[in-house]
C-alpha cells in the first residue's frame, strides 16, 4: 500500500493502450489533422505488462484499460491474459465505446476481463452518429446486451451530459437502468479534450441532472457498486439497475482520488489535468531496472496534487487531449 502526500491510498492504474480511435466524438477528438503516436513509441504489450507488474510493488491492484479506443489495439486479449497472471491484481476492467466489443467479448472474458464500462451519449441513431461523427448505435447496443448475456456485472454505461444535445434523453437512460441491471452514470461535461466543442453553457451540473431524474423516478440512496470510484450511486425504486452521478466540475472528488494514469507511450501522470509527465517509456528503452522504474512510480505518487485546477484554466492549458490520456 502506498499513500501519497495527502494520505490517499493509490491503488488504481489506468492504462491507455493506444491513442487511436474508430470514432471521433466531437468533444474528444478532432475530425482530421490528428498526429498519432508513431508505432515505435507505443509500448509493446510485454512492456505494459512489465510496468503493471512493477506498479503492484507500490500498491496498485486495480487496472483499467482505456485509450483512444482500447479495442482497436491488436491482441488486447493477450494483454488481459498477461495482467490476469500478475498475482496482486484483483480487478481488471475496460472503458470502451463498445463498437468492436460484441465479437471480442467471449475472448476477453476467457482471458480474465472482469468488468466493462461503455461510453454512450445518445440512444437515438442519428444523434449518436452526430456526436461520434461516424458510429453505429446498433453495434453498441449489441455490445451492451452481449455483456449482459455473459453476466459481466457490474455493467456501467457512462453518459457525458451535454446541455442542448442529450439532456432531453436523461430519463430515457434512466429507463434503461430501470428495465435492466445496468449502472447508468451521468458525467459532467469537462473543459478537456477538443475544446472547440466545449462551452460553459453545455455543462449541466449533477444537481440539475439529478433533479431531472427525480421528476419521474424515486432514487434511493446509496449503493456500493464494485469499482465504486467517484460516482454517487442510487437505486431506482422498482427498477433493476442504478443511477450514478460523477461531478468533476461542480463537486470535485479529488480528496478520494486513488488513481494514476499511464499513456500509450508510457508517460505516467499523477492527475488527469496535470501538465507534468514522467517518461517511463524512455526509461524502459534506456534499460532501466525494475527497481529504477519502481522509483519513478513512487516519485509520481509523491507529487500527486491535492486537487485538479481545471476550473482555474488548467483544462485550457493541458496539452494532452482526452483520447491521448484515456479519460
Ligand atoms: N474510447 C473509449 C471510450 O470512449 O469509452 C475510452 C477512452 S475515452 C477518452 C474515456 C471517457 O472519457 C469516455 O467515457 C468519454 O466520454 C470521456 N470524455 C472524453 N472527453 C470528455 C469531456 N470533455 N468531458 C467528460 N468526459 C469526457
Ligand atoms: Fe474515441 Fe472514446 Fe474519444 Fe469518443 S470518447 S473519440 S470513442 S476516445
Amino acid at each position: 500500500m502506498m499513500l501519497d502526500g495527502y494520505g490517499r491510498n493509490i491503488n488504481y492504474l489506468r492504462v491507455s493502450v493506444t491513442d487511436r480511435c474508430n470514432l471521433r466524438c466531437r468533444y474528444c477528438m478532432p475530425e482530421e489533422g490528428i498526429s498519432h503516436l508513431g508505432h515505435s513509441s507505443i509500448l509493446s504489450l510485454e512492456d505494459i505488462a512489465r510496468l503493471i507488474k512493477i506498479s503492484t510493488d507500490v500498491g496498485v491492484n486495480k487496472i483499467r484499460l482505456t485509450g483512444g479506443e482500447p479495442l482497436v489495439r491488436k491482441n488486447l486479449s493477450q494483454l488481459i491474459d498477461y495482467i490476469a497472471a500478475i498475482p496482486r491484481i484483483d480487478d481488471i476492467a475496460i472503458t470502451t465505446n463498445g463498437i468492436l466489443f460484441a465479437d471480442m467479448a467471449t475472448e476477453f472474458k476467457k482471458a480474465g476481463l472482469q468488468r466493462i464500462n461503455f461510453s454512450l451519449d445518445s440512444l437515438v441513431d442519428e444523434k449518436f452518429k452526430y456526436i461520434t461523427r461516424r458510429g453505429d448505435l446498433q453495434q453498441v447496443r449489441k455490445a451492451i446486451f452481449k455483456a449482459l448475456e455473459l453476466e459481466m456485472h457490474p455493467i456501467k454505461i457512462n453518459v457525458v451530459v451535454i446541455n442542448g444535445f442529450n439532456d432531453n434523453e436523461i430519463l430515457d437512460f434512466v429507463e434503461l437502468a430501470y428495465n435492466y441491471p445496468f449502472h447508468i452514470r451521468f458525467i459532467e461535461f469537462m473543459p478537456i479534450g477538443d475544446l472547440f466543442y466545449w462551452k460553459k453553457e453545455r455543462m449541466l451540473s449533477c444537481d440539475v441532472i439529478k433533479s431531472r431524474v427525480e421528476q419521474k423516478y424515486e432514487l434511493i440512496t446509496a449503493r456500493t457498486i464494485k469499482g465504486n470510484g467517484p460516482a454517487k450511486y442510487y437505486s431506482i425504486n422498482g427498477g433493476q439497475g442504478t443511477v450514478g452521478f460523477i461531478s468533476p466540475m461542480s463537486n470535485h472528488f479529488c480528496g478520494e482520488c486513488n488513481r494514476i494514469r499511464m499513456t500509450a507511450d508510457g508517460r505516467l501522470r499523477a492527475c488527469l489535468y496535470e501538465k507534468t509527465e514522467t517518461d517511463l517509456g524512455a526509461a524502459l528503452y534506456s534499460g532501466a531496472s525494475d527497481e529504477e522504474l519502481r522509483q519513478l512510480f513512487i516519485n509520481v505518487i509523491n507529487r500527486k496534487p491535492a486537487r485538479h485546477h481545471m476550473d482555474d484554466g488548467w483544462g485550457v492549458g493541458n496539452q494532452r487531449k482526452m483520447y491521448q490520456i484515456g479519460g
